[in-house]
């Protein structure tokens, strides 16, 4: 559960990060932005300042060279300020003094424009229905006049006209004035202009524009008289800096600056386009911007291998875990002991199956050397040397090692015989330690012992039944023929003095008798099966076969049988006599029961099946019902009355009796009236 939250800490810390960056981000460009319009704001109105100064120093300079002008006019009244050359001179330096921006000209009363000097007695223009000249009839605004924008009728330059009259009696000359030329002022307001879309004007009072740079729009001599930047900023206040969005004229949003001069009549203003302004911010917001741009991908490509690695890492850990847990279940419920060594011997992990076998339920055994645990002596007590122990020994080379009836020794001290196999772990190559799994082998071996008592036990009643019959057998024929020869003593001593009940009764006792030798002889025959003095050899069942049937060839030749085996019978290990007896029993019965309406025919063949063979005597006589294919196996068990068939049952008995001696199974399958084939299986022997 610990590890998804690793990962989710990760993104957690990564968007925390992330947030912050740009939270900063957008602070610093936010307080940025309103730092940069404050101190823009600043500049803007130091600048205005210094436009105003200037401004005034035009002014100035304009209105002195005026005064100047009609103050000689009126020290001379005698001379014409056209022609005198010491007027000349001054105009000229006054000119001079404003660096060429100001023209001094002269108008006649009547309305007539001359320059000084006065080139020709008729004026150069007719400037009567200019402002400046109509102000100075009009004794309310006579005096100081600057007059509208105007182009020169002589020159065809822009400028400003400022004048005033001039009352010397007697004197033509009505009015003096200054042209101030827009275009060399523009030189001089260039410089000062906010760059690079920035604009400095001077207006009237009333709100026309005297002067503008850049030019431009035809705005001069217009008015903004009546537009919102005016009325609610300009003419509300002698200075002042106010933001206008421009959409009331169709410009960009601006700053401007404004001051209404003292002096005279006029407004300076100082625009800045915000835009302008705002470049070294959008460019410091846009470098930064980029740099968390990229910040943010390269942290959010990087948390993401890294959030893959550590599921990658989760995965294996899960996996690595659950085969763990696997190999514990395995080991937990394994029923044999496991136990893990290390190269030096010492126990690196046992199983509960192991601890149970070996009582080392409370104490922790791990980190002890195994063979020391318990493994340390023989089962008669004496040490077992760490040498000679399979484990060490698989330490040692490698080899896998399967022990059987070791002994462990109990923690209590008690021995617990085991089976174990050790089995090595290598680690490229080197050996790193050992696997030892075990059982423990008390209950099996308990149960062996059993077994192999009863086998005794019984191979011992066997050998006493053997050895009853055997001499039972033995002995029983020694009465049975002192009964048989003193019968037919009697019959041969007085026979010719009994009647014939007598004779027949005394030849129904030497027939019993006979019946009775042969009865013990069948028994004796049966009990020496398994007995032979010969060792087991290969047999081949071919040459059994043959052999059963030349004992047989009379009675072949007489019946009219035809007897066929396969070409190949095995060879199987056992003993010649007694194959040959099976054969001739099985194959004799063939004859003995056939139908009496068929010529008897017998075959024998062999087929392999597991880790047996499988050999069939068949014929095709006249069959056994199944109710009696367990009975026939018996000793003495008949199915059939001696007058009919003659015999006395001891013959599959013996057969049953030479197959389960070699290890094998006998058994009859029949269809009545059609023929029966015994099977018996031997085992095969190893090549
Ligand atoms: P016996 O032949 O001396 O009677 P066996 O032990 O050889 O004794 O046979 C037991 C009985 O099994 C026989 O009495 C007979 O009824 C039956 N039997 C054995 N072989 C055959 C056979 N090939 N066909 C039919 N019946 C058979």
């Amino acid at each position: 559960m610990t590890r998804p939250s690793n990962r989710r800490l990760v993104v957690g810390l990564l968007g925390t990060l992330l947030l912050v960056l740009w939270g900063f981000i957008g602070y610093w460009s936010w307080s940025q932005y309103h730092r940069l319009l404050a101190s823009s704001t600043v500049l803007l109105e130091q600048l205005t300042s210094a436009v105003e100064e200037q401004t005034l120093r035009l002014f100035k300079q304009a209105e002195t060279s005026l005064i100047v002008s009609r103050h000689w006019m009126a020290g001379h009244p005698t001379e014409d300020p056209g022609t005198a050359p010491t007027f000349t001179a001054l105009v000229d330096s006054l000119r001079g003094a404003s660096e060429g921006m100001l023209d001094i000209r002269m108008v006649g009363r009547n309305g007539g424009l001359f320059y000084i000097p006065k080139r020709s007695p008729k004026p150069l223009a007719d400037v009567s229905d200019r402002d400046y000249y109509k102000a100075q009839l009009t004794p309310a605004t006579r005096g100081f006049f600057i007059g509208n924008p105007l182009v020169s009728r002589v020159t065809g330059k822009w400028g400003i006209p400022v004048s005033i009259p001039v009352d010397v009696a007697g004197g033509d000359v009505g009015i003096v004035f200054v042209a101030m030329e827009l275009d060399r002022i523009a030189k001089t307001f260039e410089a000062e202009r906010p760059k690079p879309d920035g604009a400095i004007s001077i207006m009237r009072a009333d709100g026309t524009f005297l002067f503008r740079v850049p030019a431009g729009n035809n705005i001069i001599g217009q008015s903004i008289a009546g537009t919102p930047s005016w009325d609610q900023n300009i003419s509300q206040s002698s200075r002042g800096t106010y933001y206008s969005d421009g959409t009331a004229v169709g410009t960009p949003p601006k700053l401007v600056s404004f001051i209404r001069l003292k002096e005279y009549p006029l407004y300076v203003t100082v625009a800045a386009e915000v835009d302008d302004l705002l470049i070294p911010w959008r460019r410091e917001t846009f470098t930064l911007v980029s740099i968390a741009v990229v910040m943010t991908l390269l942290s959010v490509v990087a948390a993401s291998i890294l959030l893959r690695a550590m599921k990658g890492g989760e995965i294996a850990q899960r996996e690595t875990e659950r085969a763990h847990r696997d190999a514990k279940l395995i080991l937990d419920a394994a029923g044999d002991g496991i136990c893990g060594v290390d190269a030096s011997g010492a126990v690196t992990f046992i199983n509960p199956a192991a601890r149970r076998m070996l009582g080392l339920m409370a104490a922790d055994p791990v980190g002890r050397n195994f063979h020391l645990l318990c493994h340390h002596s023989h089962p008669d007590g004496s040490p077992y040397a760490g040498a000679d122990c399979p484990v060490t020994q698989t330490l040692t080379d490698g080899q896998t090692r399967e022990v059987h009836q070791e002994t462990f020794w109990h923690s209590t001290g008690r021995p617990v015989p085991v089976d174990l196999v050790a089995s090595a772990v290598t680690d490229e190559d080197s050996v790193v330690g050992a696997v030892v799994v075990f059982h423990d082998i008390a209950e099996r071996i308990k149960a062996e012992q059993r077994l192999a008592r009863q086998a005794a036990e019984l191979a011992r009643s066997n050998a006493d039944l053997e050895q009853f019959a055997y001499i039972a057998s033995h002995d029983l024929r020694e009465p049975l023929r002192q009964v048989s020869s003193y019968v037919s003593l009697l019959e041969r001593r007085y026979g010719e003095q009994l009647e014939q009940d007598a004779k027949d009764f005394i030849a129904f006792a030497r027939d019993g008798a006979a019946r009775m030798n042969q009865l013990v002889i069948d028994l004796l025959d049966f009990s020496r099966v398994g007995h032979s003095a010969q060792p087991l050899e290969q047999v081949a069942l071919g040459r059994a076969v043959d052999d059963a049937c030349a004992n047989l060839a009379a009675r072949i030749t007489e019946t009219g049988a035809r007897v066929v085996r396969d070409d190949e019978l095995p060879v199987v290990a056992g003993n010649t006599g007694e194959l040959v007896r099976l054969f001739q029993n099985l194959i004799g019965n063939a004859l003995k029961y056939r139908d009496p309406d068929r010529d008897p025919e017998v075959s024998v063949s062999a087929r392999r099946d597991g880790t047996n063979w499988v050999v069939t005597v068949a014929d095709n006589g006249i069959g056994i019902d199944s109710a009696y294919f367990d009975k026939i196996f018996g000793i003495f068990q008949r199915l059939h009355t001696r007058d009919k068939f003659d015999g006395t049952g001891i013959g599959l008995a013996i057969c049953k009796k030479i197959i389960e001696q070699m290890g094998g199974n006998i058994w009859v399958e029949s269809d009545p009236g059609r023929g029966s084939s015994f099977h018996f299986t031997l085992p095969i022997a190893p090549a």
